[in-house]
């Protein structure tokens, strides 16, 4: 059985003390490799790689950076379908799915390519006589990222490609389900140049993640996955005095109008709810009809559309499917309780995904789609993150009973509404308290040059992923103020300086 190690100094070590979980290919129910759960030792080690890197990483020219990230995008390029399969693999989501994960973390990498123009600190002439100011961004230090099994790629190229960009040394704690992919990029990142202990992988848990949280060399803590982790991770750094970024789970609505094109609507929700088997944060899991003529038309179509949805292994088939498996057993158990659950509270129950069996993949982690109807305020199946492919119907009167059901909620990640009217749309942006918002458009991921972030329960801290905000969270500001006097006539002044 393959053994996953650490990826340490840009050499992969193992550690005779580790403890070891099992790492599953979803669309098979088998396990494929172990991976190491990190003694606290070898966290500190990974740790002290990145310390000891900092100094030179730091130093080198922001060009000089930039290239090596450059050089690695290449590579990515060029290994792409190796990288995509091992997704696959070990994640189970379809072949295509997880080119389009590696294409959106790329662009992060493209962006902080430009880290020679985004790192510019801000410079003002004589904001005194004969004196000047200026600013300098100037890297944070060693910085960790903690990251969840659902996007292997997309998420840590979210914060270690900046964070390198701006000068930092980092140390990454990929999901202990799927560890392999971040073990991948470890390897690029050392063919594209970077220098040992500049990027380090420790494979682990709570054991590992207490120690990035508590290491007094740690500057910043970058964390995504669910809420009451992101919780606990964003109060623990703080406490510790470092700063953090932490992006928890999610309950996405899609509001249909009556006047939205109900063909648009369900091709809209049958992509965002079912697509990666519903394990993404910013899947629609709620679909707010307004008005039940408008209800009872996209429950008609998602009904019919959600009975063909094609269901399968990520990869090896003539046609591919349209959703692959859960990431494990343990989660469909979960998933099929709450489809258990949602017929006990008395939502309606329209297309039931519990039964699917897959021919030739038994014992893979399989839940078809499901469809509920009627689904109302009070039940679990409406307030509780599933992260399967289970999507919920609530009829509301108008666009005010929509937009209060989406602030109400304790999550608010990403939301969408789909309507012809652009009053409707402004007056849905304007208000809704969530932090992505998409009109005509379900699934509203920002570009790599915005910010990626949720509010509410959704995310802890005040700067989100990526974009102006990424470069704001790996460094810190420094302001200078300058003076160069021709002769020694400064005086003491024992009032607040003032520029006369
Ligand atoms: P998770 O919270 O179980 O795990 C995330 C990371 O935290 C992993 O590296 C894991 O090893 C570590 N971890 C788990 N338990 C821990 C503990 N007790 N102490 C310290 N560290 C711990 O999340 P997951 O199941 O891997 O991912 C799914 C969740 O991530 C969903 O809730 C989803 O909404 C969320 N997510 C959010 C976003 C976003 O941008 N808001 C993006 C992707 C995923």
């Amino acid at each position: 059985m393959e053994r996953i190690g650490n990826f340490i100094n840009n050499a992969v070590v193992f550690d005779d003390n580790a403890r070891l979980a099992p790492v599953f290919n979803p669309a098979e129910g088998a396990q494929i490799a172990d991976v190491e759960l990190s003694s606290e030792a070898t966290t500190v080690a990974a740790v002290e790689a990145a310390a000891n890197a900092l100094e030179g990483w730091s130093a080198t020219p922001a060009v000089v950076r930039a290239r090596v990230l450059f050089k690695f995008k290449a590579l990515v390029e060029e290994n792409r379908n190796e990288l995509a399969e091992l997704i696959v693999r070990q994640h189970g989501k379809v072949f295509s799915d997880a080119q389009g994960e590696i294409t959106r973390g790329l662009e992060v990498v493209e962006f902080a390519c430009g880290i020679p123009h985004a790192q510019k600190g801000e410079h003002s002439l004589n904001v005194g006589r004969g004196v000047d100011s200026h600013s300098m961004m100037q890297p944070v230090g060693v910085c960790a990222g903690i990251t969840p099994f659902n996007f292997p790629v997309m998420v840590p190229m979210w914060m270690f490609p900046i964070a390198l960009a701006c000068g930092n040394t980092f140390v990454l704690k990929p999901s202990e389900k799927n560890p392999a992919p971040a073990m991948f990029l470890a390897n690029l990142l050392q063919e594209a140049g970077l220098p040992e202990g500049v990027f380090n992988v420790v494979n682990g848990d709570k054991t590992s993640v207490d120690v990035l949280l508590s290491h007094p060399a740690i500057e910043a803590v970058s964390f995504v996955g669910s809420t009451p982790i992101a919780e606990y991770i964003y109060s623990t750094a703080s406490q510790n005095g470092k700063r953090c970024q932490a992006l928890g789970g999610a309950k996405n609505h899609l509001v249909a109008m009556p006047d939205a094109d109900p063909d648009q609507v369900v091709n809209a929700l049958m992509g965002a709810a079912y697509g990666s088997a519903g394990e993404r944060c910013m899947a629609i899991s709620v679909a707010v009809c307004v008005g039940d003529e408008t209800a009872d038309k996209i429950v008609s179509r998602l009904t019919d559309a959600a009975k063909s949805l094609k269901v399968g292994p990520g990869i090896g088939q003539e046609v591919e499917p349209d959703m692959g498996p859960l990431i494990s057993g343990v989660h469909r158990e979960k998933v099929l309780g709450y489809i258990d659950q949602g017929v006990s509270e008395g939502a309606t129950l329209v297309v039931d995904g519990r039964d699917l069996k897959v021919a030739g993949h038994e014992n893979g982690y399989f839940v078809g789609p499901t469809l509920f109807d009627n689904v109302t305020t009070d039940m679990r199946i409406y307030n509780e993150e599933i992260f399967g492919p289970v999507l919920s119907v609530v009829r509301v009167n108008n666009l005010e009973e929509a937009i209060r059901l989406a602030n109400d909620h304790e999550f608010g990640n990403g939301t969408a509404i789909f309507t012809q009217s652009g009053r409707a749309a402004r007056q849905y942006q304007e208000k809704v308290k969530v932090g992505m918002v998409g009109v005509n458009v379900p699934i509203p991921v920002p570009m790599a040059f915005h910010c990626f972030g949720g509010w509410k329960r959704s995310a802890f801290g005040p700067l989100n992923m990526h974009g102006p905000d990424g470069v704001r969270f790996f460094t810190r500001m420094k302001t200078v103020t300058s003076r160069w006097p021709e002769s020694s006539q400064m005086q003491a002044e024992f009032s607040m300086p003032t520029m006369k």
